[in-house]
């Protein structure tokens, strides 16, 4: 039985950058994102399991993660998804989470 993921896909969230702006460092400081990155490289390294550094979750969202229409209405403040063009609808964060598990069978353009 296979015990552990071969991928971990993260949202690449800019933490040196974000801890720049006074209104986001105290935030940030306190909730210990550096250090859960941190976390999640040593422990990933540990175990053998890579990670993968989703760079723009909004436009990764925006995708319809069943058949992929890019919603142009797409509000990520809305708690459900819908897609405009199948219709597919579901939790916002569980969505979220399918495309990141979909997320190197659409790489950016960049490559990453
Ligand atoms: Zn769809």
């Amino acid at each position: 039985m296979k015990t552990k993921p071969s991928t971990l896909v993260v949202e690449d969230l800019n933490v040196t950058k974000m801890l720049k702006n006074q209104y986001l460092a105290k935030a940030i400081a306190e909730q210990s994102f550096y250090e859960f990155k941190r976390q999640i490289v040593y422990k990933s390294e540990q175990y053998g399991i890579e990670v993968v550094y989703a760079d723009d979750l909004y436009t990764i969202c925006k995708r319809c993660s069943q058949c992929g229409n890019i919603n142009r209405h797409f509000d990520p403040n809305n708690p459900i998804y819908r897609c405009e063009y199948c219709g597919f609808s579901v939790d916002r964060d569980v969505h979220a989470s399918m495309n990141l598990a979909q997320y190197q069978r659409y790489p950016s353009p960049s490559g990453n």
